[in-house]
């Protein structure tokens, strides 16, 4: 199956982009902005991706607005590129020729809450933290945490995940629907609220994950889960990371329902010392959650800590207080941050590959030699319940040769997850960065499927150009 070729995409010209700004301003007033320094907080922020800012920037509030928006798009073919909180590390909210960004950071009505379904309908703007604040007072809250404070909208639209997902999924596991603004303007709605459904080809997963190239996302519906009656985390050092992966393996393959079970290597756990004065020592460390009941609990965690033992880690240290707990988490979820304690003033690179849980060890071990040969100061942290691991190069921008270096390191990275049957990304989405592993991973066929599909959707190519599959 061949996509008809898609006219290469251009930057509209300048007459044409002036046409929109005037009208966005017109229909939106001051929340049409075209100042410099707010367009670049739009585009790419992080790693060593450059910042490709958007022509303006529109802040809507409504599915309507969205829709004036993209139907004023649609009509003079200049790209969209929507905005969460910019969180996402691959060039994803880069506007590479130029464009709308459409910013839902205005869109943060929590439209209702079923608790007798446990689910709940949300605007795109919603922050993780914030429908958590608001189901905490129902006994109910939303898992998936990735570590930065991002956008439901965001957070469909990369698939992401977090600690909790070994235990509660991803985001294709936790949206039951969406409402869509598609490239002409039309609003399609995905799903009902039906917890489950045969009614026809699942358009809800279409979108999770499509990185808004598909269309904005303006409402969301999402599954709930009930605080867990009983709650314990811990921290369990190991002699070395293979150890670490191989008690991970284990525990995975026993059925244990671990809630959360995150590896940091002796690195991270210095960063995190260093950031987040947790004291730890400072050797490959797992941090685990058990959620249940108070007895069921009390087992799970006697269980991991006999399977620690047979690989050589302990004493499991448990935080019993609700504070303890917390402070620990948050310093996993900051740990993106602590790494630059471990070398300040450089440039962090986030890589993300992921691989079958049962090749997990082999792929960190050898991971760790290479990061030892290269001579790199690159921690290691990952959701190693999933088989997900991220390896966090700190680099001097400035200095060629050491670019060279870490370019060279990331590329047999990927290349060593795909021979393992992996992926190039769990969690972050490929952006504008990893389109180049697409191929490799999935196949000229199903990549041809893509294109497929995004011609029919966006046969112009406004919305978020340049990103996923190239064209
Ligand atoms: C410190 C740190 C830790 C992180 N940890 C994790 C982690 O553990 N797990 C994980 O998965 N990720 C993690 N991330 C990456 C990032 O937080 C996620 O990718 C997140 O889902 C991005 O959400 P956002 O709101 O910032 O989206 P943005 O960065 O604003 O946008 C991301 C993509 O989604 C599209 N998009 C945004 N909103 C919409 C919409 N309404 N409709 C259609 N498309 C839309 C954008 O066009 C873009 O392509 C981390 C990032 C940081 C900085």
């Amino acid at each position: 199956m061949n996509a008809p070729a898609f006219a290469p995409r251009l930057r509209p010209d300048e007459a044409t982009i002036a046409t929109v700004i005037a009208e966005l301003n017109k229909r939106f007033g001051n929340r049409a902005v075209t100042s410099l320094a707010v367009r670049q907080q739009h585009a790419n922020t992080l790693t060593w991706t450059e910042n490709q800012p958007p022509d303006v920037v529109v802040y809507p509030q409504t599915t309507e607005e969205v829709q004036d928006v993209v139907r004023l798009c649609a009509a003079h073919k200049v790209p969209v590129v929507p905005f969460g909180t910019g969180t996402s590390f691959e060039g994803h909210t880069n506007a590479p020729y130029g464009g709308v960004s459409i910013d839902t950071s205005q869109m943060k009505r929590i439209v209702a809450v079923h608790p007798d379904d446990l689910d709940c309908v949300v605007e795109p703007g919603v922050t993780r933290k914030e429908l958590n604040e608001h189901l905490r007072d129902l006994g109910l809250f939303f898992p998936i945490d990735p570590g930065a404070d991002a956008s439901l909208g965001g957070m469909v639209a990369t698939r992401a995940s977090g600690t909790n997902a070994v235990r509660y999924g991803t985001m294709k596991d936790n949206v039951l629907a969406l409402t869509v603004v598609t490239p002409n303007g039309e609003v399609v709605k995905t799903a009902r609220r039906a917890k489950k459904s045969s009614a026809g080809y699942d358009l809800t997963r279409l979108f999770v994950g499509s990185e808004g190239t598909l269309g904005v996302i303006t409402d969301i519906t999402l599954k709930l889960h009930g605080i867990p009656e009983a709650v314990s985390a811990g921290v369990c050092p190991f002699p070395s990371v293979e150890a670490a992966c191989e008690a991970v393996i284990v525990t995975i393959q026993s059925g244990l329902p671990v809630a959360r079970i995150e590896l940091l290597d002796a690195a991270m756990v210095r960063g995190v010392n260093l950031h987040s004065k947790l004291g730890l020592p400072e050797t490959p460390m797992l941090f685990l959650e058990f959620h249940g009941t108070e007895s069921s609990v009390k087992e799970q965690a006697q269980r991991f800590g006999e399977i620690a033992v047979e690989y050589g880690g302990g004493p499991f240290e448990w935080a019993t207080k609700t504070e303890d707990r917390n402070r620990l988490w948050q310093a996993r979820h900051d740990v993106y941050w602590a790494a630059y304690a471990l070398r300040p003033g450089a440039v962090s690179i986030a890589t993300d590959v992921c691989v079958p849980i049962s090749r997990l060890a082999e792929c960190v071990e050898e991971t760790r030699q290479d990061i030892e040969a290269s001579g790199l100061i690159a921690p290691i942290v990952g959701h190693v319940g999933d088989g997900n691991f991220h390896v966090q190069p700190l680099i001097d921008p400035n200095d060629p040769e050491e670019v060279a270096r870490c370019r060279a390191f990331v590329e047999r990275l990927v290349e060593r997850a795909l021979a393992m049957e992996g992926t190039c990304t769990g969690e972050h989405g490929v952006g504008q960065r990893k389109m180049k592993y697409l191929e490799a991973e999935h196949g000229p066929a199903a990549l041809e499927l893509m294109r497929v599909l995004k011609r029919a959707i966006d046969p112009d190519n406004i919305m978020n150009p340049g990103k996923i599959v190239a064209l």
